[in-house]
């Protein structure tokens, strides 16, 4: 079994009925929707797709839909525009009018209040660098500083600057009420910046009716200073490279992104790593070597999951790229892993109580931990604490929560009804996982379940030898 999860996102390259079987079957525990780029027609037909194959292929497949967020991105050009160093560029807003040869509006009139003299503009995911020069109530001038051509609706990037949109645009707020109707499984929220943010995210879905378990996306400046406040309010956390390698100076990222996880593991969020990760095989069949051993880094650190996007999207290898992280995950994780949850926060009756399971799964070789959970929180903790290695198998009622459990590391969930009689239970679910294949003779169950005392419920831990 893999420990670490995987996320492919989806696009022209994996939208066919028949490619996502094949990226199921080759490993995709979870499919992701870029709202920056998808239309509701296309979001409401793949999330049937999406269902259809997963029932067909009986596994156990969740759908994210990754927000747009607050991002500012440049207008439409004619013609694409060459810079080059010393050049004059302006950027507009509520309709002004430039004089210079090269300029464009952005899709966001507060910039002119939140951007200041000396700050810089980096368009096109940090390819092209400006300066500012001066600006004035409808227009910045910048200085170009890197050479580049400029495209229409290019994302732009402020490094430390704090953008005062919405943490959730007009689009945002129409794509998770969609979201929410049509059940998905995630809701990431993008450049969140505070805990307030994601906060408003889950407030948002419950007005829905929506379960949906949110992600905060720490992909600038700001989100970092207040990461530790933003993990705790949010149910798991996206470090988004992409982004946040143009925020922040790049050394500085895989310090971050170890810190992240770091805190995550502490506090029991599942973490996601994403961006870049087998980017070279968007053209090619085979990833580089750096690619390797980041994707070998982010499993030995036990990040929860890993995620393609051009590779998935775009790309001409997808079903390859899903492949080889597999391949990968399997071999890094049986060489160690980082150990962070030796710091876990431990503080609740039902997490200590989980601890004493993970401990003794630790203590034999063969062990299985088997937990029962309506609502998921036994598994998640059983997670977050990773157990040396035993794999977990949740069981739950639900489809939601085994949807859900599909991000968290380590975790194999298992759709199955709960008689009145937890014992009843507990059989039933030893016949299916020896039926599937995932127990065998001498394993150490070690089981995490309610046991009746009289009327009373209790939490309890059992540990049974498959005989
Ligand atoms: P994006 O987020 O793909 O929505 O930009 C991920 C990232 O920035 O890494
Ligand atoms: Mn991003």
């Amino acid at each position: 079994m893999r420990k670490t999860k995987i996320i492919c996102t989806l696009g022209p390259a994996t939208e066919s009925p028949e490619k996502l079987k094949e990226m199921i079957a080759a490993g995709a525990d979870i499919f992701r929707l870029n709202m920056s780029h998808a239309t509701h027609e296309w979001v409401k037909e793949i999330v049937g797709r999406i269902r259809r194959a997963a029932a067909e292929m009986k596994s156990v497949t969740a759908i994210l839909m990754d927000t747009q967020g607050p991002a500012i991105r440049t207008g439409d050009l004619k013609n694409k525009l060459n810079l080059k160093p010393g050049d004059i560029f302006e950027f507009t807003v509520r309709g002004s009018r430039s004089e210079e040869q090269f300029s464009t509006d952005v899709n966001y009139d507060g910039l002119v209040d939140d951007i200041s003299v000396g700050d810089t503009v980096l368009v096109d995911n940090g390819v092209m660098h400006m300066k500012v020069l001066e600006k004035n109530a409808n227009r910045i001038r910048c200085e170009v500083l890197t050479a580049g051509t400029l495209g229409s609706r290019r994302h732009i990037n402020l490094p430390g600057v704090k953008v005062n949109l919405p943490p959730l645009t007009e689009k945002d707020l129409a794509d998770v009420e969609l979201g929410a109707e049509l059940g998905v499984d995630f809701v990431a929220l993008s450049f969140c910046r505070e805990a307030a943010d994601i906060l408003e995210l889950k407030r948002v879905l419950r007005e829905h009716g929506s379960n949906a378990r949110t992600i905060a996306k720490i992909e600038d400046q700001n989100a970092v200073k207040y990461v530790s406040d933003i993990i705790r309010a949010s149910d798991a956390v996206m470090i988004a490279r992409g982004d946040l390698g143009i925020e922040c100076a790049m050394e500085e990222l895989p310090i971050i992104q170890r810190r992240i996880i770091k805190k995550c593991v502490q506090f029991g969020r599942p973490v996601i790593v994403a961006t870049h990760m087998l980017e070279s095989m968007i053209e090619n069949p085979l990833p580089t070597r750096a690619e390797i051993t980041d994707v070998a880094n982010a499993v030995y650190e036990q990040a929860d999951a890993i995620m393609l996007s051009g590779e998935t999207t775009v790309g001409k290898y997808p079903v390859d790229c899903v492949k080889i992280l597999d391949r990968v995950a399997r071999r890094i994780a049986r060489s160690g892993g980082a150990g962070y949850a030796k710091d876990a926060v431990v503080d609740t009756t039902r997490l200590k109580t989980v601890r004493s399971a993970v401990t003794l799964a630790n203590s034999f070789p063969n062990s299985k931990i088997v937990v029962f959970t309506r609502r998921g929180y036994m598994a998640d903790h059983a997670s977050h604490l990773r157990p040396e290695g035993a794999p977990i198998y949740a069981f739950s009622p639900s489809a939601d929560v085994v949807r859900r459990l599909a991000l968290n590391w380590n975790t194999h969930p298992i759709q199955m009804p709960f008689g009145i009689n937890p014992d009843h239970t507990i059989a039933d679910a030893e016949v299916e996982l020896e039926r599937r294949g995932l127990i065998a003779k001498g394993d150490q169950l070690i089981i995490l379940s309610d046991v009746m005392a009289g009327s009373e419920r209790f939490d309890s831990i059992q540990l049974r030898e498959v005989i």
